[in-house]
Formats: structure tokens, C-alpha cells, sequence
């Protein structure tokens, strides 16, 4: 992901991803991941003004297989159905531009793209 991008979203939630130091996916998912990193981030502070001693905390954010994988400790129902709905959008969203894709396959490789970008990726990869 683009740094200035990656910066914002690490930024949008301080107290959730306080122990990352980066996110491994497309520039076209990032949306989808400050949607639901403010999301989570509100969850993070009513658990610390709660004084919860196991505070969320995100572990890793990726993508694998096309899809998103948004790895959390400490979630709560609410914050797991809402990392459950994003991966699952995530699945349809193209990477690269946040426009309608689908999972394919590019040389064994499955990413998740738009019409017009697995045309690109195709002709990057010639
Ligand atoms: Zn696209």
C-alpha cells in the first residue's frame, strides 16, 4: 500500500493499531479499511474509558488469497462481526482502484480485481 495512505490509516486509529507497523494490501481497499478502522477505534476507547484490561489491538492487516485478512486480539462480538462484514466486501472490491471486482486468478496468483485492472495486471505480467 502507498505509504502516505498507510500512514493515514495508522493514524485513524491509534489505540488499534498501536502495535503495527504496517498493511500489506492494495491502495483500492483503503475505504473499506479506514470505514473500518474508525469503527474499531471507537470500540477501542469505550473499552479503555470501561478501564478493560484486554484492550483490542489489531496484529495484522493483509491480503491473502484476494481477500482481506484483518487479524485482531481482544474483539469483541461487535468488532469481529464488523472485521467479518469487511473482509467479506473486501472480496468484491478491486485492490487496486475500490471499484466492483472478483476474485481471480493471475498465473496461480488469486487477486481480487476490476474488468479493467485484471487487463492491466494481465499486461504487466507479459
Ligand atoms: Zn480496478
Amino acid at each position: 500500500m502507498d505509504a502516505k495512505l498507510e500512514k493515514i490509516l495508522l493514524a485513524s486509529g491509534p489505540n488499534l493499531c498501536r502495535n503495527l507497523d504496517g498493511i500489506e494490501c492494495g491502495d483500492g481497499w483503503f475505504p473499506l479499511l479506514l470505514d473500518l478502522i474508525g469503527k474499531l477505534e471507537a470500540i477501542c476507547s469505550q473499552q479503555e474509558a470501561r478501564g478493560k484490561e484486554n484492550q483490542m489491538v489489531a496484529r495484522q492487516i493483509k491480503e491473502k488469497l484476494g481477500g482481506l485478512r484483518f487479524y485482531v486480539s481482544n474483539a469483541p462480538q461487535e468488532a469481529a462481526d464488523l472485521v467479518q462484514e469487511a473482509e467479506q466486501r473486501s472480496t468484491t472490491t478491486c485492490d487496486r482502484c475500490g471499484g466492483p471486482g472478483r476474485i481471480r486468478s493471475l498465473e496461480g496468483w488469486l487477486t481480487c480485481l476490476c474488468d479493467a485492472h485484471v487487463e492491466e495486471a494481465e499486461r504487466e505480467r507479459r
